[in-house]
């Protein structure tokens, strides 16, 4: 088996900007309302420290900021943190220790912040109840989810990298799609390439569906043998250092076997296209959707477009800013988001195709970069 280092097109690895966000989360308090908040979201609390581990909570207030975890994480919380030159307390112990811990750093606060997006309703009420007593708890929304909007260099460099595993599995697996090959198959060996060329694990369950299966635009992957002339939609994307990429090309196995399916895959084609000619910093991301929806519309196939245009992609696969067309957020440099039009006819299949990119002043420049021809 070979590890193959991807190469990200000779550009030095610039570290991430880790010890500068709790500050800047800090400066975000008071307009918030609250003069602490508590992190219980995991990729939140790896953000803001570089804790990588699957347990943690992080208190901060105005002057510091508190990791609790459990003994487990000892020495990688130490490790984790020193390496991001993250200045935050670490205190280990078991779930009570944890929440004295929190319950005396939070003495003189008056309004907590909880993240409502990811606290529970019985959470909540035991914080309430036991452990900030004397404290107004207040549901905050989206506070390091509005910083992490903006990538800084280090953190593309984690979304080039994880990109390029995800174009070189590829360009590994093209070859290998063969008719009387089983979906799950082409998914499996996916899913191995990008591991053996460095990613963590994939960014979520690889899709790969074929024929009528690529009419549902989340399918999951079946014993069904892939055809000749049918088309092939293969959705996936790759971990690297905590950043995912997100990338689907739509394949067929010779000829499309019928004239409607080449027309999807023109279509959807054009749609992307127009969607990443409209991504620019400052451009509403529901004019984006709609670039993408109005080719689609001209063909007549707007009720085959069934899902939004794309989303942020970052520490999590499905992050902000959400591109629909309901979506209020106006685009920013150094986001990244995707833009993945797809058309749906369930009596013929499916086409979607995908590029994660960075929003730039000028437009945007794609972070996956596979070639977006048929046929195979
Ligand atoms: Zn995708
Ligand atoms: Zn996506």
């Amino acid at each position: 088996m070979d590890i193959v280092a991807i190469d990200i097109g000779g550009m030095d690895i610039v570290a991430m900007d880790t010890a500068g966000r709790i500050p800047r989360l800090q400066a975000l308090l008071p307009a918030a309302g609250c003069d602490g908040l508590v992190i219980s979201q995991l990729s939140n609390i790896r953000y803001l420290t570089g804790f990588t581990g699957s347990a943690a909570i992080v208190l901060v207030t105005a002057d510091e900021a508190v990791l609790v975890t459990d003994g487990r994480y000892d020495s990688q919380s130490a490790e984790e943190l020193s390496r991001a030159r993250v200045t935050a307390r670490i205190e280990v112990g078991l779930p009570p220790v944890q929440e004295k811990v929190l319950e005396e750093a939070a003495i003189g606060l008056r309004r907590i912040g909880l993240e409502a997006g990811s606290v529970s309703w019985a959470r909540q009420r035991h914080l309430a109840a036991d452990v900030f007593v004397r404290a107004e708890l207040v549901a905050t929304d989206g506070l390091v989810e509005s910083l992490r909007l903006v990538k800084d260099e280090g953190e593309l460099g984690a979304m080039r990298t994880a990109a390029a595993i995800a174009d070189a599995a590829l360009a590994r697996v093209r070859p290998q799609l063969v008719a009387g090959i089983a979906e799950v198959e082409v998914a499996n060996t996916l899913d191995f390439e990008m591991r053996t060329l460095g990613a963590t694990r994939s960014s979520f369950e690889t899709i790969v569906a074929s024929g009528p299966n690529g009419a549902k635009p989340h399918a999951r992957p079946s014993r069904r043998l892939l055809e000749r002339g049918e088309l092939v939609v293969m959705d996936f994307g790759a971990v690297f250092d905590g950043y995912c990429s997100d990338m689907t090309r739509t394949l067929c196995i010779g000829e499309p076997a019928s004239a409607a399916l080449g027309r999807m895959v023109e279509v959807v084609r054009a749609s992307q296209a127009a969607g990443l000619a409209s991504v620019r910093a400052g451009v509403a991301a529901s004019e984006v959707d709609s670039a993408c929806r109005t080719v689609i519309a001209e063909a007549g196939w707007s009720d085959a477009f069934v899902h939004g245009t794309g989303h942020g992609v970052g520490l999590d696969i499905h992050e902000g800013p959400r591109v629909g067309p309901t979506s209020d957020a106006t685009l920013l440099a150094n986001s990244v988001i995707t833009v993945e039009p797809g058309v749906y006819l369930p009596d013929h299949g499916g086409v979607r195709i995908e590029d994660t990119v960075v929003v730039t002043a000028e437009g945007c420049r794609p972070l996956t970069t596979s070639p977006k021809d048929l046929m195979v």
